[in-house]
């Protein structure tokens, strides 16, 4: 198998504004995601950011990667719709998508949905505790039945998303909400998972645990070269039937 081109992608603004978010994701929250993921042989780990040219998100950076993870929390409104459109496109054409935390809100994923996407949520320092619920998903592959961050940013439903083609996780808050925090949707040829920890303000992208789940994810939502699309009107039958002739109808315009 060859190895499966991932790029991580961050808004990269927090880091830059708050010292006290600096002194966690020093080199920006992307390197430490990236650093995660390069420890699994089968992954070869780019990064980009919002800042770069077009929005680091080109037509030549997209047709080498295989799958696109994201970040983001304050910028989304930045990010043009034309860039918008191409994840998207990329993702119905099989790319694997990986959203992550306050990135439920970014263009491309509230597209793919089609649903507002928003949530309840409430900075704390709560306690999150993340149920694994599909134990034999490969996101859960080496996973123990629930993870525990001492603190972390509650979020509650409702969370506006379709329901999942599978869910993997959910979370339950000291304060007593929950939330489903490891939904796997399938969208075209593409797969997208988004995965709920991971607020700026805490270090939960250099936990193990959660290194583990985003290498699953990524070897999950990695693209799968199946058939090609095979649209449109009258295809050649597989068997030998009578084609009717309908050449007389008068199929009103729509
Ligand atoms: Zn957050």
């Amino acid at each position: 198998m060859s190895k499966i081109r991932v790029l991580v992608w961050n808004e990269n603004y927090h880091e830059q504004v708050s010292e006290a978010i600096a002194a966690i994701y020093p080199r920006g929250i992307h390197t430490t995601i990236a650093e995660g993921l390069s420890t699994d042989p089968d992954l070869t780990v780019s990064t980009a950011t919002m800042d770069m040219e077009e929005f680091g998100l080109s037509e030549e950076a997209l047709a080498q990667t295989d799958v696109l993870i994201v970040w983001a929390h304050h910028r989304h409104g930045e990010l043009p719709d034309e860039i918008a459109t191409r994840v998207q496109q990329r993702v119905l054409d099989g790319m694997g998508f990986l959203v992550l935390h306050s990135a439920h809100l970014c263009k491309p994923f509230v597209r793919l949905m089609g649903t507002v996407c928003r949530s309840r949520w409430r900075e704390n320092d709560e306690k999150e505790r993340l149920w694994v619920i599909e134990q034999g998903h490969p996101i859960a592959e080496g996973l123990p039945a629930y993870l525990e961050f001492e603190e972390e940013e509650t979020y509650g439903e409702r969370f506006d998303i379709p329901t999942p083609d599978e869910l993997v996780f959910i979370s339950w808050f000291s304060g007593g909400e929950v939330f489903r925090s490891g939904c796997c949707f399938y969208r075209g040829k593409g797969k997208i998972f988004y995965f709920r920890p991971g607020h700026e303000a805490y270090p939960t992208y250099y936990r193990e645990d959660v290194r583990r789940i985003l290498i699953n994810a990524v070897k999950w939502a990695r693209p799968i070269n199946g058939p090609a699309h095979a649209f449109g009107h009258h295809p050649v039958p597989l068997e030998n039937i009578r084609i009717q002739d309908h050449s007389d109808e008068i199929h009103p315009t729509l």
